[in-house]
């Protein structure tokens, strides 16, 4: 059995039975069968039923946010906000997924020649709890519209958000099989990467993860799109505007409870401003509403799963012992961390050099940009940077020296549907969203005409 549990209140909401190698094979059938079928359709039957899918997210927006709140502890504003921008995300490639796929000429010796997109097949998406909804749309709506079909491979935590995930589908209308949730622990991942009817897999999680699913993938020369986490640095200059800055980062680092690949999680700042910028945000920092994740003007609600909260106290309490210091918070109760700020930190402490899954954020000066620039590039990581400055000029020119696979300039960095999303480094490759991200997963076909 799979079990959902609250972490706010440690309650167990369900219990999902697994499925068999037999249920395996049942489900990729219908999903390979589905495909035959799917590949053929017209772009505007496929927008018509996203744009479905894109209702009943809409009309249930409610319920669906409070499953995500129950079984992973989003605070329900935020979730009602994710469900939101999965309806967007649908509704942008139920407009573009054909333009972007068009056939494309190209002049050689040949009578004619073009490029065109066709899809894959199934694919499987192994998928994370802490935007339990976007991280399936983001990978979904695109791999639809190319007209290839999914089957999904949730976190164990997000079971009943799996299961809401495939009703929309079957609501708005989807043929059976064009959506599959494999009810499976990731003990079984590995059986159905090497199952032939799997043309290609796509991960969004830790580093372990994407490293175990792209060995399998690989040995099965099966293409993989990787998404792991990050440690993005937020970059304060001298010259930015402080007031709006702080409020920017403490958003970057304290939405979804600092459960995010894209949070930033290295508070950079220029020394000549950074003890007016600590003050400032630390008192921001103070106002955040920690609580019941089911009351609307909760902000910081509990970590996923309490080993979340204890693998991120351990990684406070090692920074502190190697010489950074608490300015505010540090202390764990259950699934909750409190809101924490350590100042002093340094490339080898664990809240510089790993990634930190939850509300906790280290702050570290520099002199120059280019002691900014080596800080940021320091990091194992690279999916994305934030920097703070009014010289855009400066801003334009440092982008091209960040290794990261993002830079946002006077913003935190956000998905967008129609900017490319992904990472460098051990963040991962590949990129999703925009039209990049829906050529991952189709085959690239050069036709030649004489
Ligand atoms: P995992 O990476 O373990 O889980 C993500 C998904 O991968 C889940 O569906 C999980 O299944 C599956 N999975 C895990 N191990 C394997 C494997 N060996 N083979 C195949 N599939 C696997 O994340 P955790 O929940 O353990 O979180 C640990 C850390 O990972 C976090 O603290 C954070 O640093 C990072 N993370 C990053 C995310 C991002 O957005 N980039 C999202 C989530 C976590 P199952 O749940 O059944 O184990």
């Amino acid at each position: 059995m799979i079990v959902s549990k609250n972490p706010y209140n440690g309650k167990v909401l369900a219990e999902h039975k697994e499925f068999s190698s037999e249920d395996i094979i049942k489900a990729l059938s219908k999903a390979d069968t589905a495909f035959k079928d799917w590949r053929k359709t017209s772009f505007e039957e496929r927008s018509r039923l996203l744009l479905k899918v894109a209702k009943v997210l809409k009309e249930n927006k409610q319920e669906y946010a409070e499953t995500m709140t129950k079984e992973m502890g989003k605070p329900i504003s935020q979730s009602l906000a994710e469900v939101e921008k999965c309806a967007w995300v649908c509704e942008y490639y139920a407009e573009n997924a054909e333009k972007q796929l068009s056939e494309e000429q190209i002049t050689t010796d040949a009578k004619e020649s073009f490029i065109r997109y066709d899809p894959l097949g199934v694919i499987l998406a192994v998928m994370p709890w802490n935007y339990p909804f976007w991280q399936v749309f983001r990978f979904a709506a695109p791999a639809l519209m190319a007209g290839n079909v999914c089957v999904l491979k949730h976190a164990s935590n997000v079971m009943m958000c799996a299961a809401n995930l495939e009703e929309i589908f079957k609501k708005a209308g989807f043929p059976e099989g064009c959506f599959k949730n494999l009810v499976i622990g990731s003990d079984k991942v590995e059986e159905v990467i090497k199952d032939a009817r799997v043309k290609a897999v796509t991960l969004t999680g830790s580093g372990p993860a994407g490293s175990a699913v792209a060995a399998t993938a690989g040995k099965e020369i099966k293409k993989t799109v990787l998404e792991l986490g990050g440690s993005n640095a937020l970059v304060v200059f001298k010259d930015a505007n402080l007031e709006k800055t702080v409020k920017v980062c403490v958003q970057a680092r304290f939405q979804n409870t600092g459960q995010s690949c894209i949070a930033g999680k290295r508070l950079l700042l220029q020394e000549s401003v950074a003890d007016e910028f600590l003050k400032l945000f630390k008192n921001e920092v103070e106002n955040l509403k920690s609580g019941d994740p089911m009351d609307e003007d909760t902000y910081v609600g509990v970590q996923a799963r309490e080993d979340l909260a204890k693998d991120l106290d351990k990684q406070v309490q090692e920074s502190v012992k190697m010489g950074a210091e608490i300015l505010m918070g540090g202390k764990r109760k259950d699934a909750y961390y409190e809101p924490t700020i350590l100042t002093g930190v340094t490339p080898e402490m664990p809240v510089f050099k790993e990634e930190t899954f939850g509300p906790a954020i280290g702050v570290t000066t520099f002199k120059d940009e280019n002691e900014a620039i080596d800080l940021v590039n320091a990091s194992q990581y690279g999916l994305g940077v934030s920097l703070f400055t009014k010289d855009l000029a400066k801003a334009k020119e440092l982008a091209g020296q960040i290794e990261d696979g993002a830079v946002f300039v006077n913003e935190l960095v956000k998905s967008d549907p129609r900017l490319p999303f992904g990472g460098t480094k051990n963040s991962g490759y590949g990129r999703e969203l925009s039209f990049v991200g829906i050529k991952e997963f189709v085959n690239i076909k050069t036709v030649y005409i004489n």
